[in-house]
């Protein structure tokens, strides 16, 4: 079921069916997936009742702001198979390293309207706009990303999980709804579309990117993010009660990546593991703090700079802004690893070397930042920074949610200290007694020397 509340028209043209035009045009854009895809159904359910084929396009741009080698082999992993899913929809898909604007203005003319997929992020609002001013066209918007659509969530800017979670939880019921995949009637597979060779070596060369980082441990695409979720379905989310705050026993779902990149859809694995169990830890984490994140990035406009932090947040932070620093670290120094702290040289080592950090040690990470940096501007920007080089699911509204939160943003004030102000307070006293965190150091060094015997890397 596609929920009206899902779709926007984006531009001025409102009915679908006074348009002349050979195909209906998918642009997919932040839902790389073929799998409960609302934007590509409602792309098949228009192009049916119009009696069009359809044809989707990709635009691969070089220059993501933040992405790295690590994320753009993630990408065209994805990518790779849905070519190949949209192919046996009946579905051509041309992909073309380009600006996604340009790349949709190459096949917009001849559409008789253009439908995408949602993204909150600032680049990816101005890729609408830039849409909305050219194509001449309806031009289509249907949330696929989150589980409630943004703004029926909430209609402001939330100040916690305390205040938003009563609003979604309301909607829930509403939303929760699968998503059952429609047959197209006209297909598109003898149309000539241009497209970029299909390898991934051939595009990450045309993109002019070399390896500068490891690849992530994961590999990207929805085969592989279903095989993992069942995987923690079987294994993993009876202990995510107990022990998914523990980066010692690691029983988390790894979503994060496939959820950035839109490998797999969240509804789908809400739906999917609310069936499993009774798992209100998991649908907390997945459903009340990654929309909220959503909330975060889409009403807060200065959402990637310490400016969107809150009023009594932003001012003990500078109140305390000169206070003495025991330690203070450069931005190379940290980014090397190079602290005194051996539990936070392992988490940000675990996150260069694997790609992913864990959960509880990203909250240490963040608070640590702040702690040794001689300005808390200067902390927030480093710590958005490493975020999104490092993390295969960073540049996302929950990086961004993340570090805020590292510095009060959807917290309340706690007892005045140094440097910190109001600010929530972690150290690695409360590591010590909540974990076995010399196990966690430990299984980091092993990464490190397998990492340094053999190059390539084995989790
Ligand atoms: P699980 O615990 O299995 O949770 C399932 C899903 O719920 C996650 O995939 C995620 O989508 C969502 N979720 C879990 N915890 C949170 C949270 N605290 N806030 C919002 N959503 C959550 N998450 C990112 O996706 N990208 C980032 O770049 C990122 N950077 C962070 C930086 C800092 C400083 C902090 C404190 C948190 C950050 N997070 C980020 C949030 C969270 O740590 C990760 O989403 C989580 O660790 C991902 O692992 P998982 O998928 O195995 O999580």
């Amino acid at each position: 079921m596609i929920h009206k509340e899902r779709v926007k028209n984006l531009n001025e043209f409102k009915s679908l069916d006074s348009h002349q035009g050979d195909y209906i045009l998918y642009w997919m854009q932040a839902s790389v997936r073929t799998h409960w895809n609302h934007a590509l159904e409602y792309a098949i359910e228009t192009a049916n009742r119009m009696e069009k084929p359809l044809i989707a396009v990709f635009g691969l741009t070089s220059d993501f702001p933040g992405a790295n080698s690590r994320h753009y082999r993630f990408l065209i992993e994805g990518l790779l198979s849905v070519k190949n899913e949209l192919k046996d929809r009946g579905v051509i898909l041309s992909i073309q390293v380009d600006k996604p604007p340009s790349a949709v203005l190459k096949y917009s003319d001849d559409a008789s309207v253009v439908i995408t997929d949602s993204g909150y992020l600032e680049i990816q609002k101005r890729w609408y706009d830039e849409l909305r001013a050219s194509v001449d066209h309806p031009l289509i918007q249907v949330e696929s990303n989150v589980i409630v659509p943004v703004e029926t969530a909430s209609n402001k800017e939330e100040y916690s999980a305390g205040t938003f979670r009563p609003k979604i939880t309301r909607k829930l019921k509403h939303f929760m709804r699968p998503l059952q995949p429609r047959t197209l009637k006209v297909n598109s597979l003898d149309i000539d579309v241009e497209s970029a060779d299909f390898n991934c070596e051939k595009l990450m060369k045309k993109l002019g990117l070399k390896d500068e980082l490891t690849p992530s441990i994961f590999q990207g695409g929805t085969k592989e993010a279903i095989r993992l979720f069942n995987e923690f379905l079987s294994e993993k989310l009876e202990c995510f009660e107990k022990f998914r705050n523990d980066p010692v026993k690691n029983c988390l779902s790894n979503m994060s990546p496939y959820l950035h990149f839109g490998h797999i859809s969240p509804l789908y694995l809400a739906y999917k593991a609310s069936r499993v169990g009774d798992c209100p830890e998991f649908l907390e984490e997945l459903i009340v703090r990654r929309e909220l994140s959503m909330n975060f990035v889409h009403y807060n406009d200065n959402y990637s700079t310490i400016k969107s932090l809150p009023e009594w947040a932003y001012n003990t932070l500078m109140e305390h802004a000169s206070d003495p620093r025991e330690y203070e670290y450069t931005l190379k120094e940290l980014e090397n690893a190079e602290t005194h702290d051996k539990y936070w040289n392992a988490a940000q080592k675990e996150m260069v070397f694997t790609g992913k950090m864990h959960g509880y040690m990203r909250m240490y990470w963040g608070k640590k930042i702040l702690e040794w940096t001689d300005h808390p501007e200067k902390a927030y920007d480093i710590a958005v920074y490493l975020n999104d080089k490092y993390e295969i699911d960073g540049r996302d509204p929950n990086g961004f949610t993340g570090v805020a939160w590292c510095f009060g943003k959807h917290d309340r004030a706690w007892g005045e200290r140094e440097i910190f102000g109001k600010v929530r307070y972690m150290n690695d006293r409360g590591l010590e007694r909540k974990f076995r965190i010399r196990k966690y150091v430990e299984r980091i060094e092993a990464i490190e020397n397998r990492l340094s015997r053999s190059k390539t890397f084995i989790y």
